[in-house]
């Protein structure tokens, strides 16, 4: 036999890696699986396997992956002048990236829990095609995601009957619009909260809306007819992704204070304005300043805006306008998460693959029992992961119905909602639902947003040298899915700023009602007999959690907000895992409840830090001579 050792290797000659064979990720990945059983009823989840099997399957395609790699390697670009030296502002995308944006559109991305498809299943449904989408998409998820919060914010609003007139018809053809599932009709949208003052406090937005109608721009309408809106908006908005979307949501001042406002993105030219260039619309008193150079999210084309005499509409009550957005960063945030484990699962794809074919001298990989820890471990956390976003999908589910009941007997229709909170362990009623939807959202944001990150640099790693390639054959391409999920624990909210949300709920007017739900949800699943010394330690972390918040001032909880945030995650982790087994006594699900439990060994205290004289404060000025070198830096007095 020829040794394989007698020739040197070339170009052409020696060893060649097999291609890893990447799986259905729908079948391959058993995180998502589990958490469907859990979720779903076993005919809603039958109903759904085909369906979920085959978008799998596409979404992996060389035409997917193509479209992919047209978005990444064609950025938008912005054409500002025309050839004649008039500002235009023309923003260019690739075709690659509208492609990918119809595919989402006419999956129903957005659109299956607006039609209720599946009744109290439909995000649930709705969250496993987009948990299969994200490592696929390029972002076109991104304006996805506004086009699904700021769905629900409309919604609500049609079904106020005070809503009349233009308002009631301008809202109601961008909902239909944003909830199409024709990709040719279809809208998206951008959202304005960030401005050079502060993306996390927006209270200090210098954008100035006036109340001022102006019949002599009557002839001038919205680009889909609609007329432009008795409002004036004029500012600077620092981040606007989605910034090739048909209309906007945004805040802006008022004498009343910070206000929501819709607007649509182009305006029409009149016939007497028109020139040989053939424009028949341009942007609403936009210009788009530049585009922002970024580490990843790169076919998303994200840019500065300044608005000058931007027409639209108020919505909602004036002066209330962080109230009203925060209907939309909700369900951003839950996008957020799903975004999170539809990154890291595609690259724990590829690492199951790669496993799968590689071998290190005469040996497979996968007989390395190093490298199988590393890569179960990071399974293990995914699993926690992906329960958790399921969880928050089913009680965003649960929650909605009543909202499209109320929708359907104003705007008329069959009601399709459904009573009951659907197959949701441990949960008793909609009100429960709507206090741990509102508790754990922000916690599902910021606890996933940077496990994913750190397991996509994990996956990086088991790839070796391939990992940190930017490979154009998409589908193993980890580098690109790592720079990009860096965004995740910043837009939408910080990981900090999720942690301060977490504690509005703790100290707000809803606190005891939140409490007691999550108090209710975590006994309900913990005092069933089995799996009893998992449940005493997870019902025990809960004890002390509670327990240390009811001791300590709330500035000192303010200082340990992130730890707050985790050790809350870990408590609803805990429970969905021992749920997730018990459900059917899986000897794997119970193992990896097992294993999870014990990379929490070293428990979840709270507590002051012994070696800072058992006292926060002292703990807090350790931490600012831990950066600064001294107790006072200077600009600690700036008025931030
Ligand atoms: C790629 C990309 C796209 C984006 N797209 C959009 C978009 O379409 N629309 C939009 O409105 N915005 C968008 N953003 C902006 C994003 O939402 C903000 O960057 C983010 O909310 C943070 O705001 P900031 O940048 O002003 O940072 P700051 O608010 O200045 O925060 C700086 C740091 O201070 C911390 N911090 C702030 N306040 C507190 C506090 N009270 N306590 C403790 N720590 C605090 C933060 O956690 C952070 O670490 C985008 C951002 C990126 C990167």
């Amino acid at each position: 036999m020829a040794n394989r050792f007698s020739t040197p290797s070339s170009s052409t000659e020696g060893f060649f890696q097999a291609a890893p064979y990447i799986q259905n990720q729908f079948d391959d990945d058993h995180a998502l699986q589990r958490a469907l059983k859990l979720f779903l009823t076993d005919q809603v989840r039958e109903e759904l396997n085909p369906e979920l099997s085959k978008f799998s399957k596409l979404v992996l395609t060389p035409k997917i992956t193509t479209w992919i790699n047209d978005a990444e390697r064609n950025p938008p670009y912005l054409k500002s002048w025309d050839s004649w030296g008039k500002r235009r502002d023309v923003l260019v995308t690739s075709e690659g990236w509208r492609n990918l944006q119809a595919l989402g559109i006419e999956s129903g991305i957005v659109a299956i829990p607006y039609h209720c498809e599946r009744g109290l299943y439909s995000r649930v449904h709705q969250f496993a095609l987009y948990h299969l989408w994200a490592g696929s998409a390029a972002w076109v998820n991104c304006p996805s995601l506004m086009v699904d919060g700021v769905a629900a914010l409309f919604r609500k609003h049609l079904s106020d009957s005070a809503v009349q007139g233009i308002e009631r018809d301008v809202l109601r053809s961008a909902y239909d619009k944003l909830t199409s599932r024709d990709p040719n009709t279809a809208w998206t949208t951008g959202q304005w909260m960030t401005e050079r003052a502060g993306g996390s406090d927006v209270s200090q937005t210098e954008t100035l809306a006036t109340y001022a109608p102006s019949p002599a721009e009557s002839e001038v309408t919205a680009a889909d007819g609609h007329p432009l809106g008795p409002w004036k908006l004029d500012g600077f908005k620092w981040f606007s992704s989605a910034t090739d979307a048909d209309m906007v949501v945004m805040l802006a001042r008022t004498q009343k204070g910070i206000s929501t406002f819709f607007a649509p993105m182009r305006k029409t030219i009149p016939a007497s304005a028109r020139d040989a260039l053939g424009y028949e619309t341009e942007l609403n008193g936009i210009s788009i300043q530049r585009l922002k150079n970024k580490l990843g999210t790169r076919a998303l084309p994200t840019a500065e805006l300044v608005l000058r005499g931007t027409r639209g509409y108020l919505i909602g009550e004036d002066g209330k306008g962080t109230k009203e957005i925060a209907t939309v960063l909700n369900i951003a945030r839950i996008h957020n998460g799903f975004t999170a484990i539809g990154l890291w699962g595609r690259g724990l794809s590829v690492v199951r693959a790669f496993g799968r074919a590689r071998s290190v001298g005469q040996k497979p990989l996968l007989d390395k029992t190093a490298y199988v820890t590393t890569v179960a471990e990071m399974h293990i956390q995914y699993r926690a992961d992906v329960l958790f976003n399921y969880f928050v999908a089913a009680l965003l589910g649960a929650v909605e119905q009543e909202q499209i009941r109320a929708f359907r007997s104003v705007v008329g229709g069959a009601s399709v909602a459904v009573s009951g909170v659907g197959r949701v362990p441990g949960l008793r009623d909609t009100q429960m639902a709507e206090h741990l939807l509102r508790l754990l959202t922000p916690a599902l944001k910021g606890v996933t947003a940077k496990t994913a990150i750190a397991g996509l640099a994990e996956c990086m790693e088991c790839l070796g040298g391939v990992g940190y390639l930017e490979n154009d054959d998409q589908v193993y391409n980890i580098a690109r899915l790592y720079r990009d999920a860096n965004v995740l624990s910043i837009w939408e909210g910080t990981t900090d700023m999720m942690a301060h949300d977490v504690l509005r709920v703790i100290y707000g007017k809803t606190s005891v009602a939140a409490l007691a739900a999550m108090r209710g949800w975590v006994k309900a699943i913990c005092k069933t007999s089995g799996l009893s010394k998992q449940k005493n330690i997870v019902s025990a972390w809960w004890d002390e959690w509670e327990s240390w918040l009811q001791q300590v001032e709330r500035e000192e909880a303010e200082m340990k907000a992130r730890v707050v945030m985790e050790r809350l995650a870990d408590v609803v982790q805990g429970v969905l895992l021992i749920a997730d087994a018990e459900s059917d006594g899986d000897e794997i699900a119970v193992e990896v409840l097992n294993a999870w439990l014990s990379t929490r060994r070293a428990g979840v205290s709270l507590s002051d830090d012994e070696e800072s004289g058992g006292s926060w404060r002292n703990e807090s000025a350790r931490n600012l001579r831990a950066v600064y070198g001294v107790d006072t830096p200077v600009g600690r007095q700036a008025k931030l």
